[in-house]
């Protein structure tokens, strides 16, 4: 068995790491010099809609995925039909587009910020209007980790927003005031069983994700996000893992966005879940039975990002992942996991990695 992945990032790494377990070889697409996956697997180094790597992928593999949304649909639809290619091109498609994002949300009846598309000035000025103040303006497309986004918190700022972003397709979304948030993992075979993950609680700084912790206590919301995330598995006859993420407000859930692939604010599954989600990522493309989302204990996750402070490496009980990329201002570098027997020792845990991991952390910019 071998795999075509689009990417060769820190996800392309894991999914290798995932899949040399259970004795499958990986190809990878990559522009990038020496990228993080290039130690479990053969790195194609081209552009991720190169022709003739991609018609190698199609010749050589059983199965093609792909680890970022960022690469073009038009490489899926080249090669789909020669071999089958997961998750779908339409899943694809609606996550590169904010606007095309939410009006899957709107027709899936899943609720979420009100939001107006801003192409001009004018439009700017009516989202204000009807949104109200504050209000968030992101990039449609190409936005990720926070990038792309300025918030207008008052009349004052608007000049300074659309200097910033006019001229972009945008999309105006009401802030939330959200008291946390959450995301909510499910994977789907190509049969079309599902399993989902326990919810996972996100904490982001400048945009990026920094902690997540799972399981929470918070029955409630997570039967509402599997509702959400099975419709969503079902309406795009998805294959693969999907994350979505989304604001709590009280009982309330509203959703911020979705990821087709294997995400961030699940890594703490590789050690705190019987099936990680890279695993599963592949069991569902190569049609086979999903594992378990049981819980092992309780589990939690801190990135380093920007720069791996040398007693990070030496934190007695925690299970350290390094990418093996270089170190840059808002980088994501590696994570750290934990398992804990209870909750409150968790968040205990979590607590002092996250002061041993920050204490000479610089966060001055943001790239993936
Ligand atoms: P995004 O790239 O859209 O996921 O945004 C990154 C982070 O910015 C989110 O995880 C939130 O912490 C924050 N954020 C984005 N949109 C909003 C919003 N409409 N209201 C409040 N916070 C937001």
């Amino acid at each position: 068995m071998r795999i075509g992945i689009i990417g060769a990032g820190q996800l392309g790494q894991m999914l290798g790491f995932a899949a040399r377990d259970l004795d499958v070889a990986c190809v990878f697409i990559d522009p990038s010099d020496r990228p993080p996956a290039a130690v479990c697997g053969e790195v194609i180094q081209r552009p991720f809609d190169d022709p003739e790597a991609l018609a190698e992928l199609a010749a050589t593999c059983d199965v093609v995925t792909y680890e970022f949304e960022n690469v073009p649909v038009e490489a899926l639809h080249r090669i789909e039909d020669k071999v089958a290619v997961y998750p779908p091109a339409s899943a694809l498609q609606h996550s590169q587009d904010r606007l095309a994002e939410k009006q899957l949300f709107d027709r899936l009846g899943i609720p979420l910020p009100g939001y107006h598309v801003v192409d001009t000035r004018d439009d700017l000025d009516a989202a204000v209007d009807r949104l109200g103040l504050p209000l968030v303006v992101k990039t449609r497309r190409l936005g990720y980790d926070g990038k792309g986004q300025v918030v207008i918190r008052e009349h004052g700022d608007i000049d300074t927003a659309w200097q910033s972003v006019g001229g972009n397709a945008l999309i105006a979304e009401q802030w939330v005031p959200f008291d946390y948030e959450v995301s909510c993992i499910g994977v789907r075979n190509v049969g079309g069983d599902v399993v989902i993950y326990p919810l996972s609680h996100n904490v982001h700084e400048s945009g990026i994700l920094r902690t997540s912790r799972s399981p929470i206590e918070a029955p409630a919301l997570a039967e509402t996000a599997e509702h959400y995330v099975r419709t969503m598995l079902e309406h795009l006859d998805y294959v693969g893992t999907l994350a979505l993420e989304l604001f709590v407000c009280g009982e309330d859930l509203l959703a911020n966005e979705f990821a087709p692939r294997v995400h961030n604010s699940g890594h703490w599954s590789i050690e705190g879940s019987r099936t990680s989600q890279f695993e599963n990522h592949l069991r569902a493309i190569l049609n086979r039975s999903l594992g378990s989302t049981a819980s092992v204990g309780h589990a939690g996750m801190v990135n380093l990002i920007g720069e791996i402070p040398d007693a990070a490496r030496e934190i007695d009980g925690a299970f350290v992942h390094e990418y093996g990329k270089s170190p840059r201002a808002g980088r994501k570098l590696g994570h750290i996991t934990l398992v804990g027997d209870t909750a409150a020792a968790r968040d205990k845990f979590l607590d002092t990695i996250y002061r041993i991991v920050t204490q000479s952390s610089t966060l001055t910019g943001n790239s993936a």
